[in-house]
């Protein structure tokens, strides 16, 4: 989720934002003893956060989906009371005074005070001024922008949608509060739309198209966030990499494999150590010396590069490998294949000098659009991370300079290309910027899908080097790149996408065979063993059941073909021809559909 203080400050921001307000003080009047953490507008509207005190058991007191219609009904009282949101500067004590009994309230307070965090919880630069805002009985540490009174808010576009438990900070050491995820919109209109994105997005959930297809699975014995990939799904790991390979070998890359496993020595050489570490799974020790489960394959690949004498005649170097890594995410912040704790990098990093940086990060660029078109991604928003001075030896390598020439760099690489980015400080890599590269999925939700980084720190650290025409020796540029992202999350993005209809080449099933009789079967199994040897995932199905349900069965499985024989397709060698799309096909010759589904599947084609 973007930061609200990343969102443009439009008219949609002043009503979500003023909404949250208003939820605020709604449940400040059904809940007097509730303390207030921070409330920000997100894309689509807003949350705010809730202590509620503990309950007998001593447990954190939640919000029943009863409340929420009680607060909802709250808010529609004070929004129909037309309150000014009005605007004041306070100082440091008066504010500490007006928020007294809001220990949450006080700690953002003193951040401002000292130029720590906002009231968001947003990273400060320097200390803040105290301001708030006030609309009838309720004022909150707030800079606004808000609507002019609470009138303005469309009280029929506003629904409380969940709740759900969140950390004060994000920081599980420190209390769980209440989140109470509320939408809003200018109109009755745009929420209707909303919400019925909401219930498709549900219905295209990648957790239940997974499970209907059998593409992954969990199982509590191998442990959280490590799926288990079943035929359907590795069918589809398969194609995705071959189309990497062919991309990248295409595209002069060359293929290298590396062990899941390394010494710590190397992870310190990288800095993943100390300042990855909380990423990482704790290490095993054997004999004396630290092994850890590798986190990231880059270290790897610069042992490659570094293990003959590389000249400038070798560069650009480019190699490449679908690496399995280890990352320790929060167990709260797993979710179904989009964080997990094993995942399978289409990761490569690209050795050159700083005169081949230009057209080799556009070439990066160029792979992810090419990929775009293939899988029809048409909204897509590239954005720059860069580094912010305060995390210099914290949580970036502490080299201003280079930082500052590198960020430079890759600017002027996007600018000179014209392709549009958005600039964001503060998020960038250890070792260097990144582009994010962030999607929209068919019905407009967003994912993370691929990173693509400048390294201007790993080489030297590394001592990789090459000889320069005059015989000196360089230190290579590296850009470690990712373009089809991770198996785990192309996939969970594409079951999203796709809902499940993958496009043939993709399909885990692409033909399924039907008898229509017991009499059939034979002719429909020589079929489906035509069609195997002949590369494509095809199937008879002989089981006890009827036609029709069998035609059902592999409409769920959004199989593409179903090819269905009876007596006349025997005793002419053809089948009837069902799409996945309900269009039929009748007589058409067996050599056809294999001609037709491999033309499919050479092509990568959209079409059925
Ligand atoms: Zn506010
Ligand atoms: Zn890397």
């Amino acid at each position: 989720m973007a930061k609200s203080s990343e969102l443009p400050h439009d008219d949609l921001y002043k009503i979500r934002h003023s909404a949250a307000h208003v939820m605020a003080q709604a449940v400040l009047e059904l809940y007097p003893e509730a303390k207030l953490a921070i409330g920000p507008p997100t894309s689509t509207g807003f949350y705010y956060d809730f202590d509620l005190g503990k309950d007998d058991a001593g447990k954190p007191r939640t919000f029943s989906p009863e409340d929420l219609e009680e607060i909802e009904k709250r808010m529609r009282r004070i929004i129909g009371g037309q309150h000014p949101f009005e605007f004041r500067e306070v100082s440091g004590d008066e504010a500490a005074a007006l928020f007294a009994d809001q220990p949450y309230k006080q700690e953002l307070i003193a951040g401002l005070r000292q130029g720590q965090v906002d009231e968001m919880g947003d990273e400060l630069d320097e200390p803040a001024p105290i301001t708030t805002y006030r609309q009838d009985a309720f004022e909150d540490l707030c800079k606004g922008p808000h609507v002019e009174h609470t009138g303005k808010i469309p009280g029929d576009a506003v629904k409380l949608l969940s709740i759900a438990g969140a950390y004060w900070r994000g920081d599980e050491n420190k209390p769980m509060l209440q989140r109470i995820y509320g939408t809003a919109w200018r109109n009755k209109k745009e929420l209707k739309r909303h919400l019925d994105l909401l219930e498709e997005a549900k219905l295209r959930d990648h957790r239940k198209i997974g499970k209907e297809l059998e593409i992954f699975t969990f199982d509590e014995e191998v442990g959280p966030g490590l799926p288990l990939w079943q035929p359907a799904g590795a069918a589809m790991i398969r194609e995705l990499e071959r189309l990497a390979e062919e991309v990248e070998d295409r595209n002069g890359y060359q293929r290298v494999r590396t062990p899941h496993l390394t010494k710590e020595d190397l992870f310190v050489r990288s800095g993943h150590l100390p300042y990855y570490a909380e990423s990482m799974y704790p290490p095993m020790e054997l004999d004396g010396v630290k092994y850890y489960v590798k986190p990231m394959n880059c270290p790897f690949h610069h042992k490659i590069f570094a293990s003959v004498q590389r000249s400038y005649r070798d560069l650009p170097l480019r190699l490449a490998e679908y690496g399995t890594c280890y990352r320790f995410e929060k167990s709260g912040e797993l979710f179904g294949l989009m964080r997990v704790r094993s995942l399978q990098m289409n990761d490569a990093h690209i050795y050159c000098t700083e005169e081949q940086f230009r057209d080799e990060f556009l070439a990066v660029i160029g792979l992810y659009l090419e990929y775009f078109e293939l899988f029809g991604i048409e909204r897509y928003v590239m954005r720059l991370s860069t580094h912010h001075k305060r995390g210099l030896g914290k949580k970036y390598v502490d080299n201003e300079r280079l930082w500052l020439e590198t960020e430079d760099m890759v600017r002027r690489a996007m600018q000179e290309a014209d392709i549009p980015y958005v600039e964001v400080t503060d998020e960038a890599a250890f070792y260097g910027p990144k582009i994010d590269v962030q999607i929209e999925s068919a019905i407009g939700r967003e994912f993370t899908l691929a990173t693509n980084q400048v390294d201007f720190a790993q080489p030297s650290r590394f001592d990789l080097a090459y000889v320069a025409p005059d015989g000196g020796h360089k230190t290579p540029l590296c850009i470690h790149r990712a373009p089809l992202s991770t198996h785990e999350r192309l996939v969970g993005f594409l079951l999203e996408h796709y809902a499940g209809a993958m496009p043939v080449w993709l399909a885990p099933r692409q033909v399924r065979v039907i008898p229509i009789t017991d009499e059939h079967g034979e002719y429909a199994t020589r079929l489906a063993a035509d069609l195997k040897a002949r590369g494509i995932r095809a199937e008879a199905d002989l089981a006890d059941d009827r036609m029709n349900a069998k035609i059902r069965q592999a409409q769920l499985l959004k199989i593409p073909y179903m090819a269905v024989v009876g007596d006349r397709e025997v005793a002419e060698g053809t089948v009837a021809l069902r799409r996945r799309d309900g269009s039929r096909q009748n007589g058409m010759p067996a050599a056809e559909l294999v001609a037709l589904v491999e033309e499919r599947i050479k092509t990568r084609s959209a079409e059925l």
